[in-house]
């Protein structure tokens, strides 16, 4: 493919993207195939002669299209948001299109630096304390990680790394295997399973800290497990806080968990990924009060920012913390402008060296929206959220399971686990709306998260009938049957 059929095939794409966006609320949200569908349409071995650009596309509406989960349907409640928009889809268009990697400031000195400053942006955006900022040219920073999982390993191998040094200035003679097996680390029993993948990848033993009736982890709670431990020879290094639980999005009181952590050399995390972006919203704001006592934070803006997965913005209040950790120096990778305060290399900040353009998105989309915009955004969300709690209040046949924060609502039928598993079941296979479930005190619940970029007030009221008319037809055959059986 050459410029000129590039620059044809490339609004030709642009188009196809349009049209399909305009016109997904048509399509079957959750794909009716069944496992290995692809493998039988297409060749076993990858082509000896190159195939035509037609030939390729008509195989996207043929083999791809039909097994595709539509993320961004007004239709989609599942998880939590990938929200992504026009200007950020753009963006990674330029990115892929300049093709650039930045993984010191050498490597793409742009990359580096506007990484930086949209860090510094959002951090504003979000009020975080200047300690978090790079502007003020203290220790503190904000990087881009692909995920929130990699922004909890990174936090608790930096952790880890600072407990060992620690302990070893205190005890030179203690072994560094030693002190790992002597680890521990915390989060709640509500907290995404990243952070237990964590402690694994880690190698640490990680305690899951009981909640309390707002399924919110509570410091005397903590408190008490630290103390339990420390008895009993371990040593408490980590608290992954989250704000905005999976399953319920739960809070944990980091106003009170903070000074704990802070007391007892405990690095504490917090795991804001999904409702972390609505704290720039002045009313949710309160909920990261006690920020400051917070080692590290992270948000997803890809999920309820309007910026395309993948993007998860990290801040650290002692960026050295994490760079020590990673710190690797080859002679390849040396540049002249190292070390001056300036300068970022971003690839002693994570996991991976390379790294794509990613604050491209966040300019775009920062720009295009502004504050004023994105603010609109998640309080719409969070009142289609609300339009939706009260309808499943006003019937009867349902009970609400969580408190509704943002937008997503916690629901089941009142009765048995297995009704609501066919409940589940059957909304799934209709495939009008797509909702995943999760478990609150054990029970299984119905999670209704309002996802989508054009979804309205009409889509929420549709989706709330069709589940009312599926649960009406499982109760009469439940109700039938009964009175058969008896
Ligand atoms: N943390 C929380 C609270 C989440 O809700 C999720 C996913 O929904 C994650 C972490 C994992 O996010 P990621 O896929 O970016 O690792």
């Amino acid at each position: 493919m050459d410029a000129a059929e590039f620059r044809r095939r490339g609004k030709e794409m642009v188009d196809f993207v349009a049209d399909y966006q305009e016109n997904i609320e048509h399509r079957r949200v959750y794909p009716d195939v069944e496992p290995g569908y692809l493998r039988s349409m297409i060749p076993s071995e990858a082509p000896l002669e190159p195939e035509s650009y037609e030939d390729v596309l008509r195989d996207v509406d043929r083999v791809i299209m039909p097994g595709v989960t539509h993320w961004l349907s007004p239709h989609f409640y599942a998880y939590y948001a990938n929200s992504t928009s026009f200007p950020s889809i753009l963006a990674d268009l330029l990115s892929s299109g300049i093709g650039t990697i930045g993984f010191t400031w050498a490597a793409n000195p742009a990359c580096s630096e506007l990484e930086t400053v949209m860090l510094d942006w959002l951090g504003k955006m979000l009020q975080l304390p200047e300690d978090f900022l790079s502007e003020t040219q203290g220790q503190g920073g904000g990087v881009i990680q692909g995920t929130a999982s990699e922004a909890t390993l990174m936090a608790l191998l930096s952790a880890r790394l600072k407990t060992v040094k620690c302990v070893q200035e205190s005890d030179p003679q203690r072994s560094e295997a030693d002190i790992i097996s002597k680890l521990i680390a915390y989060t709640s029993e509500e907290a995404h399973s990243s952070v237990e993948k964590a402690s694994i990848i880690g190698g640490v033993v990680i305690r899951m800290v009981p909640t309390d009736e707002h399924f919110s982890v509570r410091a005397e709670t903590l408190e008490k497990m630290v103390a339990e431990d420390k008895a009993t020879g371990y040593i408490p290094f980590f608290f992954c806080a989250t704000l905005g639980t999976t399953p319920c999005c739960a809070f944990d009181k980091i106003d009170e968990l903070g000074p704990i952590c802070n007391a007892e050399n405990i690095w504490m995390h917090i795991d804001a990924a999904y409702a972390g972006c609505a704290f720039i919203c002045p009313e949710f704001r309160p909920l990261l009060n006690g920020v400051e006592f917070a080692d590290s934070f992270s948000i997803n803006p890809n999920k309820f920012l309007l910026v395309g997965f993948d993007c998860s913005a990290m801040w650290v209040k002692k960026s050295a913390d994490l760079t020590r950790a990673f710190q690797m120096d080859p002679e390849y990778l040396k540049h002249e402008h190292q070390g001056s305060g300036l300068v970022k290399d971003y690839m002693h900040w994570g996991i991976p060296m390379a790294r794509r353009f990613r604050s491209l998105k966040l300019w775009f989309v920062f720009r295009m929206y502004g504050l004023r915009g994105l603010q609109a955004f998640i309080r719409k969300h969070v009142e289609l959220a609300k339009t939706f709690e009260n309808l499943v209040r006003g019937d009867n046949n349902f009970e609400i399971c969580a408190e509704v924060v943002m937008g997503l609502v916690c629901f089941r039928l009142k009765g048995s686990d297995e009704l609501n598993k066919a409940l589940l079941k059957q909304i799934t296979r209709t495939g009008k709306i797509y909702l995943v479930p999760c478990k609150l005190r054990g029970r299984f619940v119905l999670r209704f998260v309002v996802c989508g970029r054009t979804t309205e007030l009409r889509h929420i009221q549709e989706a709330w009938k069709h589940i009312t008319e599926l649960s009406s037809e499982l109760l009469q055959n439940l109700f039938d049957h009964e009175g058969k059986e008896n």
